[in-house]
């Protein structure tokens, strides 16, 4: 009963160095590239939604379209309306695997959106449509059979993935047969928007699947202090998630779940066997792809004494390389940063660093948007970064072979454990280094970001999360009542 269409498969994407490939996407790009988007809230009844607001594209500051935002009587009618999804096992998958397929065939409109409204390059676009329909694939393919829902979910995602994050939350309560009460993130509403069409268009019933669009304070506060409401998931920073905690155990039954992927402070440890070119390589995509907007990102490299000034070179070199442009232009490498309050959090952070002497290496960005050019800044420590700086900003630490030890516990000592990185040639070490360090997503000789949905699933611990780690095999049974082991043998 496990796999209920025999074997799944992660979806292929596009292959960006293939020129048809790039051709394929900028025509189907195309006629949304100055199109109006709206984001509204759908619910299962009449909406009153707040006046509208203007979406910005933070690139350009262009007008992208409208927002609806959900007002309090919205809400109050979502939750009203919200019905478990009581379809059997098998049609939930089969609506799911529909809606992947309408995902896939809307990619156009997709990639336009996740440019337009959420800044996103289109490497991270076609990754984020590829890890939303994967997610819907996953899940559809491991419902457990005969697990009971636990009711009403609300679904809380962040501006950063807002397709993925935002679908693989809703496919898994939707999957498990909950009623599901979404609510986007306020800079990223138009991309769920369309993400509930197609899901609604795919079959999935108005009263399982409702969207409120809206901030944090009507909607979100609402959305986590209700006694009808029987599980939460929530991905976003680590004082929300403490903030939603405190929230539900006012209000909720004991039992309801907080599904939480929070904050990271993630460190890289580069040794001096590793190979330079890959370490390189994958310290560049670490910190910088995404322009180091994921909870995953390389925030605190370290590197072993005798080689930290070639490894510095060859990515100061490196770095002059990235094009910090427009994220519709296709050989853009970073984008911008999502919006002005993000952009002077990171430019405040970096110009302190500037006062102090600190900047390695910079580059420029463009002057308009909220462009924030790669940089790296010199730390002592994990132990002097007291807060995750959110943009394509690398801190670089040295150490000594004797040190080690004193490096793995530092990272520990922040007491996030999200991703960690080790580069290294040494059997041994490996061995050491990952029984030691305290994160949910270890990898080794390579990057450290775009956890492959079913292959490795993705969470912290810590202050990093509550796990159980999205697309892996234990997420969905949290939004159920029943446990793994009640699984049918
Ligand atoms: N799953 C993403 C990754 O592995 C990160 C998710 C996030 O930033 O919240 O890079």
């Amino acid at each position: 009963p496990e796999a209920l269409f025999g074997t799944r498969k992660n979806s292929t994407g596009f292959d960006l160095t293939e020129r048809e490939a790039l051709a394929t996407i900028d025509a189907a790009r195309a006629p949304f590239k100055t199109a109006r988007f709206e984001a509204r809230p759908l619910i299962a009844g009449t909406a009153q939604p707040l006046a509208a607001v203007a979406a910005l594209n933070p690139a350009s500051g262009e007008v992208i379209g409208q927002v609806l935002n959900a007002s309090e009587a919205d809400v109050e009618t979502a939750l009203a309306a919200a019905q478990p999804w009581t379809a059997s096992e098998t049609e939930r998958a089969e609506v799911l695997n529909r809606a992947a397929a309408f995902y896939e065939a809307h990619y156009g409109e997709l990639f336009a959106a996740l440019a337009r409204e959420a800044g996103k390059i289109q490497l991270d676009a076609v990754a984020e449509l590829r890890e939303a329909v994967d997610f819907l694939h996953f899940y559809a393919h491991n419902i457990p059979m005969n697990a009971q829902a636990r009711g009403i979910f609300t679904c809380i995602s962040p501006w950063n993935f807002p397709l993925a994050i935002f679908t693989g939350q809703v496919a898994a309560a939707l999957a498990t047969g909950n009623a599901v009460l979404a609510k986007p993130a306020e800079q990223t509403p138009i991309i769920a928007t369309l993400a509930v069409k197609l899901l609604h268009e795919a079959g999935v019933p108005r009263e399982a699947l409702q969207l409120l669009p809206g901030d944090g304070a009507t909607v979100g506060a609402r959305l986590t202090s209700d006694a009808r409401i029987n599980g939460v998931a929530f991905t976003g920073s680590t004082e929300t998630a403490k903030i939603i905690r405190k929230a539900m155990a006012d209000t909720m039954e004991p039992g309801a779940p907080l599904i939480a992927e929070t904050g990271g402070l993630n460190a890289m440890i580069v040794d001096s066997t590793a190979l330079p070119e890959q370490a390189v390589r994958d310290i560049l995509v670490s910190a910088f792809q995404s322009a180091g907007q994921r909870c995953s990102a390389l925030r605190c490299l370290y590197v072993q004494e005798d080689i930290a000034p070639t490894i510095q070179e060859m990515l100061f070199d490196a770095m002059d390389e990235l094009s910090v442009e427009n994220p519709w232009d296709l050989d853009t490498d970073v984008g911008p940063v999502i919006d002005d309050e993000a952009a002077g959090i990171i430019r405040a952070h970096v110009a302190q660093a500037r006062a102090e002497n600190r900047v390695l290496k910079e580059i420029s960005a463009p002057a308009q948007g909220h462009f924030c050019a790669p940089v790296a800044i010199r730390v002592n420590g994990i132990e002097e970064m007291t807060r995750e700086i959110f943009g394509p900003v690398l801190h670089i630490a040295t150490f000594k072979s004797a040190d080690l030890h004193k490096v793995i516990d530092a990272v520990n000592a922040t007491g996030y454990g999200l991703t960690f990185g080790l580069h290294t040639r040494i059997d041994n070490r490996v061995q050491e280094v990952t029984e030691r360090i305290h994160c949910g997503n270890i990898y080794v000789n390579r990057n450290q970001v775009g956890a492959v949905v079913g292959s490795q699933p993705f969470g912290g611990e810590g202050l990093s999360g509550t796990g159980p780690k999205a697309g892996g095999p234990d997420y969905l049974w949290r939004f159920t009542t029943s446990a793994p082991s009640d699984k049918p043998q």
